[in-house]
């Protein structure tokens, strides 16, 4: 891993003196690899003020230089190390306290806020200022992909910054149950009930995994006793409310609604559309607005699979060499089994529209009144399919990939200069579009 990880940096350096030399400064020789995980490439930087500049002047050459020294679509987080160490083989950080590492990006600053989820920020970001102060137990739910993890690694990473001495566990539900489940095989429960019952702030995810462990439940119960007694902040998260958990002991569902639930809502439109611009930004992508409208518009329900959507549109926009647009996007959110249009539905619809043969615009003839329509097929061949030229070309006749790329341009041309041109083929593309059943 730690070679692995060398031989990552230098190659993102390499990449970066090579290709944006003006941002390369003489202290980048003490910046170094965190890590590789969840497709995320941690920068360790020395000090704010270095962190600072990165962020400002290098965050789309570095991510660029990481792509292609990993060859995966990653993105990049900067964080402080405390001096730097003497070999830089030996930067993977330790884990922090409770052994499992943030994500770096589920910050506060990164959680867009809207209605569907304001109290929930709210109360989370108030703990995160005064943990075992205010709500206590903090009780989050909401269905998957909603921003609960999200949420309570954000109250970690503030309280890491700002309360460093503390002691915070955040954990799944599934390795507390782990944990337990071994250290009652290993005859070590003295140790477990040590580590989570001596926490300032125990953070634990997914709690419905508690579902039918009646002696983790058991366990669990005397934890948060011993916790909440001592006035130690406790956070939980689920896909349903305390109450709905199935066979959870009463004692517990009391427990946990003793404090403050909130409920993570499926976010409006709005809220979408501003977690798809901060997703973009985050990762250097240039995402128009309609764009953005389109993806927030059809993908509703979980933000998990916005952020997809949007990577998947980068990658494909990466393979084409093009910027990303609304047709890329349209083509980018259909299943993949119904994505390609069939060149025979445009030469129908071409057809239907300019009242020709189809066998017309296959054709030899040179007259006007079959040229137009044929560089228009063409045109929509090459938007709306996957087709090379050479394919494309061989459903007109067999003609060459050089007469397909000329006849798409010049119809692409007077798009972009006349309206009525714009129109036609706007409506003719989305005609196709329903016509292969989208
Ligand atoms: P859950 O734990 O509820 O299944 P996550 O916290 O893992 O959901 O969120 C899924 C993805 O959606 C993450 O990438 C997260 O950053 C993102 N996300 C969720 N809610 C928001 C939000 N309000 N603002 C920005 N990103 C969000
Ligand atoms: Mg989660």
């Amino acid at each position: 891993m730690a070679t692995r990880t060398a031989t990552v940096w230098n190659d993102i350096l390499a990449h970066v003196r090579l290709n944006h030399p003006e941002l390369v400064r003489g202290w980048f020789a003490d910046l170094a690899l965190g890590g590789l995980t969840g497709g995320i490439v941690e920068i360790l930087a020395v000090n704010r003020a270095q962190i600072d500049y990165l962020e400002r002047h290098c965050r789309a050459a570095l991510t660029t230089a990481a792509q292609a020294a990993t060859g995966r679509l990653v993105s990049i987080a900067f964080n402080e190390r405390p001096a730097p160490a003497d070999s830089p083989l030996s930067l993977d950080p330790p884990p922090q306290n409770g052994g499992v590492r943030l994500n770096p990006e589920y910050t506060f600053e990164h959680f867009v806020t809207g209605p569907c989820n304001r109290l929930a920020h709210a109360a989370a970001l108030a703990i995160s200022e005064e943990p075992g102060r205010v709500y206590n137990p903090y009780f989050v739910y909401g269905s998957v992909g909603l921003g609960k993890t999200h949420l309570l690694q954000a109250v970690c990473h503030t309280v890491q910054q700002r309360k460093p001495r503390l002691s915070l566990h955040y954990i799944s539900c599934e390795t507390f149950i782990n944990d337990f489940i071994e250290a009652v095989e290993i005859g070590a429960l003295h140790q477990f009930r040590y580590r989570y019952r001596h926490a300032d702030l125990l953070v634990i995810d997914d709690v419905q995994f508690l579902a039918e462990r009646e002696r983790s439940q058991e366990e669990f119960f005397h934890t948060f006793n011993t916790l909440y007694q001592s006035q130690r902040q406790i956070i939980l998260s689920a896909d349903c409310s305390p109450s709905e958990i199935p066979s959870l002991e009463e004692r517990l569902v009391s427990r946990f609604n003793s404090g403050l639930v909130a409920l993570l809502d499926r976010p409006c439109l709005e809220t979408r559309m501003a977690i798809v611009r901060k997703k973009a930004k985050l990762r250097c992508i240039e995402v128009p607005e309609n764009v953005t409208r389109l993806i927030a518009g059809r993908i509703d329900a979980n933000i998990r699979e916005l952020e997809g959507a949007l990577l998947k549109l980068d990658a494909m926009s990466q393979a084409k060499g093009g910027p990303i647009d609304i047709d890329l996007a349209r083509e980018a959110l259909l299943p993949d089994e119904t994505r390609a249009v069939k060149i025979p539905a445009i030469l129908e619809a071409v057809a239907r529209r300019f009242d020709v043969k189809v066998s017309d615009l296959q054709g030899k003839r040179r007259s006007k009144a079959v040229t137009f329509p044929r560089h228009v097929s063409m045109y929509l061949a090459r938007k709306l399919t996957h087709q090379s030229l050479e394919e494309i070309g061989g459903y007109f006749g067999g003609r060459d990939h050089s007469t397909v790329l000329h006849a798409s341009r010049t119809i692409g041309d007077q798009v972009e200069a006349d309206r009525v041109v714009r129109e036609l083929v706007e409506e003719l593309a989305s005609e196709v579009r329903t016509a292969s059943g989208y």
